[in-house]
């Protein structure tokens, strides 16, 4: 019989947290983490040493040998380097030994980072530096300090950095609005996340023989298999046993390291799936995504299988995204995203909604650069995923709550819930049933679901954005409210804050109602619709990135110290960098697959053809079907081979650019062009080349192999 898992105990096991801290850590040490936790402020370095020693000594009673900074820099993934704990005695023996200054520093040789020109190698010095503000954690044998990554000069030269000031400056904006509606309690506003993951599983003998899947995470080259997902019967079914078995190891793995996993089950596409968590603060739900992917891949190659987070592994079924659940909560509890049952609150709700919508519309490129990668540009707007278009969905009833206000406060007759409260503005119950799966930017009750996020991204760049204009939207109203209501050199003047924020509210609605859509965003319809209300539609990344140096951006990130104004510049060269360095890998693979794999197979599928051919004449058969066909494989021979030609001089052409934009723009409008190209002579191909030859797993065999 299978052992019984106490999900309670095992849960956070291999997790430093607030539990274990207050049981290790002195009293006077622990409450005083727990401020700089809980504000976010320097680190008391008195402590450190405290910490450490205390860390150290949980870590090797767990069997840990080594530590880490970890951190996440401009790349794709997470970055460690392992240092053990041993300390020379001077008798020959070691100790284990971890001081506060190692826990607080790091200074990794980390020249090789993307650093978009910050730090050249000649000053490769970079610092790593804690983050008290999520918890250390144990894996294979090592304790993982989670921590930020910057230059000797100060800059961040990671994600993290910039997440926390962005949360930093949301809670300073947020607080000055609560402060208005009277909230004298809550000490600090902390944006919330809950990343919902999609991801594939394909059997590890089929990836094996795909050299697209090794090198670029997705099928460059794949007819059509005979079934897809239109069936609709792999979203929501039953689990076959060994996804099962996955999920479960999965759950269990996420468990011990704190992440609370909650929601397994099948996806649209055929052996597509999705995790869901239990949302935390933004910082933790980063850092915890980023881990959950490595876990994913890690568990599946234990079950013999791969795991592919990339956004569109396959053409012709749905991609991958990471649906990014946010809201603000207070650090006493309380949701500032949830309509509240009290006319008031209702009211404080409304302004945060307001605010929200005002900064979706005001910066809608910086939403869509936020989501720009190679990968992802393959997803969003394929009728599967958002369009690039950015538009926010309310949903039925909040709608009518809108337009009541713009309309001067009536109220639809048929919503009962409705009643004309404070500042004549209508009282609602929050709506749980209105679902809408097109929209970009959804509220759903009492978060926002930004679900234009791709499967393999870090979702602290999106919050980074996400944070970041709402502060700014946040700011305009607290200057103008707090103004308003200081009228006649009052402290605070009730009547004079209401009417400030009624008009407020009214005219935010007004003039930015035009980014709210809540039809399907999957019509070509709303595109249309869009252009016509003068919504941005940044079809690709290389239309959106450009984005991040506009004057507007630099402002926003600059007057709220998310960004320096040389960390945009940086940024923006990184993420072109990326872009085309990707399509670069590629169409090298391209050209690999097609010379190396698909010309040889056909060449001896045409040489069967032909000897089939003289076989028949010798015996005087009729032979016309294939010599047909001959002829057919060899003019498509021919076009795939001259396809790929091309594509190799366009490449040679690319190292004479000196502009990242320019190179980005080339890759896309011409490389890319040339690689699909070349896709779809291969793909027809397919479908006339005898199964015995073709060289590659189909379509077919790679979505059904994990039975
Ligand atoms: P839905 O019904 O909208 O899909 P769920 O309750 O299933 O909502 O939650 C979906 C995701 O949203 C989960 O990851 C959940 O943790 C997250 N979520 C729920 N509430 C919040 C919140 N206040 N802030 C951030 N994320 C949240
Ligand atoms: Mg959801």
């Amino acid at each position: 019989m299978e052992d019984k898992i106490d999900v309670s105990r095992l849960f956070g096991q291999d997790v430093f947290d607030e539990s274990t801290m207050r049981q290790r850590l002195p009293k006077e040490v622990f409450k005083k983490l727990k401020a700089t936790m809980n504000s976010n402020k320097e680190l008391d370095s008195s402590i450190a040493e405290s910490v450490a020693a205390a860390m150290k000594d949980w870590a090797v009673e767990k069997g840990a040998t080594h530590y880490t900074h970890w951190f996440q820099p401009m790349t794709n993934i997470t970055a460690e380097k392992h240092d053990s704990f041993i300390a020379p005695t001077g008798d020959g023996t070691v100790i284990m030994e971890f001081s506060g200054k190692e826990l607080v520093k790091g200074e990794p040789d980390a020249s090789s980072f993307p650093s978009g020109g910050i730090r050249a190698t000649f000053e490769a010095r970079g610092y790593t530096a804690w983050d008290p503000t999520s918890c250390a954690f144990i894996k294979d044998g090592t304790l993982y300090i989670p921590t930020a990554f910057c230059s000797y000069t100060g800059e961040a030269l990671d994600k993290k950095t910039p997440l926390l000031r962005s949360m930093d400056a949301l809670s300073d904006q947020a607080m000055r609005i609560l402060r208005l509606f009277g909230n004298t309690s809550s000490k600090r506003v902390v944006a919330t996340v809950g990343a919902e993951q999609e991801y594939f599983l394909i059997d590890k003998s089929v990836y094996e023989k795909r050299k697209d899947l090794i090198y670029t995470g997705r099928t460059l080259f794949g007819a059509p298999p005979l079934k897809g997902q239109e069936m609709d019967d792999h979203y929501f079914g039953a689990l076959n046993s060994r996804v099962h078995t996955y999920m479960r190891d999965l759950d269990d793995a996420l468990w011990r390291l704190g992440v609370m996993s909650k929601t397994e089950h099948n996806e649209v596409a055929p052996g597509q799936h999705e995790m869901a968590p239990i949302f935390s603060s933004a910082n933790a739900a980063a850092d915890q995504n980023q881990l959950t992917m490595e876990v994913m891949q890690k568990t599946a190659l234990r079950h013999g299988m791969v795991c592919l987070l990339h956004e569109k592994p396959f053409d012709g079924v749905n991609g991958s995204g990471k649906h990014d659940n946010w809201a603000l909560s207070t650090d006493d509890g309380q949701n500032l995203l949830n309509p509240g049952k009290s006319p008031m609150e209702n009211v404080q709700f409304l302004t945060f909604l307001a605010a929200v919508i005002k900064s979706v519309d005001e910066y809608p490129e910086l939403l869509r650069l936020s989501v720009a990668t190679a990968g992802n540009d393959h997803r969003l707007g394929g009728n599967e995923a958002p369009p690039a278009v950015v538009s926010v969905f309310l949903g039925e009833e909040l709608d009518a709550v809108v337009e009541a206000i713009i309309s001067g406060g009536t109220v639809p007759k048929k919503s009962t819930d409705f009643d004309l409260g404070v500042l004549a503005l209508p009282h609602f119950k929050k709506d749980s049933t209105d679902r809408n799966r097109t929209s970009p930017f959804a509220f759903t009750g009492n978060k926002f679901e930004f679900r234009m996020v791709g499967s393999s991204q870090n979702v602290a760049t999106a919050n980074i954005i996400l944070n970041t204009i709402v502060a700014e939207e946040l700011r305009q109203f607290a200057d103008e409210l707090e103004f308003a209501s200081a009228e006649g050199g009052e402290a605070f003047n009730r009547d004079a804050f209401e009417k400030a924020l009624h008009d407020l509210l009214v005219r935010t609605f007004r003039e930015h109602k035009r980014i709210i859509f809540n039809g399907n965003a999957y019509d070509e319809a709303w595109l249309k619709e869009a252009e016509r209300r003068g919504l941005p539609n940044l079809v690709s990344s290389v239309d959106a990135i450009p984005h991040f140096e506009d004057e507007k951006s630099i402002k926003v990130f600059t007057s709220h110290k998310v960004f320096s104004e040389r960390e945009i510049h940086a940024r923006t060269e990184i993420l072109l960098e990326n872009y085309y360095k990707t399509i670069n890998i590629e169409a090298h693979t391209v050209t690999d697959m097609v010379m190396h794999q698909y010309a040889p197979a056909v060449m001896e599928f045409a040489k069967f053809l032909c000897d089939t051919a003289v076989s028949k004449k010798s015996i005087g058969l009729d032979a016309s079907v294939e010599i047909q066909a001959a002829e057919k494989v060899n003019t498509l021979e021919a076009a795939m081979v001259k396809g790929c030609g091309e594509l190799n001089e366009l490449l040679g052409q690319t190292s004479s650019f000196s502009d990242a934009k320019e190179t980005a723009v080339f890759f896309h409008d011409k490389v890319l062009a040339k690689m699909n190209e070349i896709r779809s002579v291969v793909d027809e191909l397919e479908a006339v080349v005898g199964d015995d030859f073709w060289p590659v797993p189909t379509y077919g065999d790679i979505l059904f192999s994990v039975k």
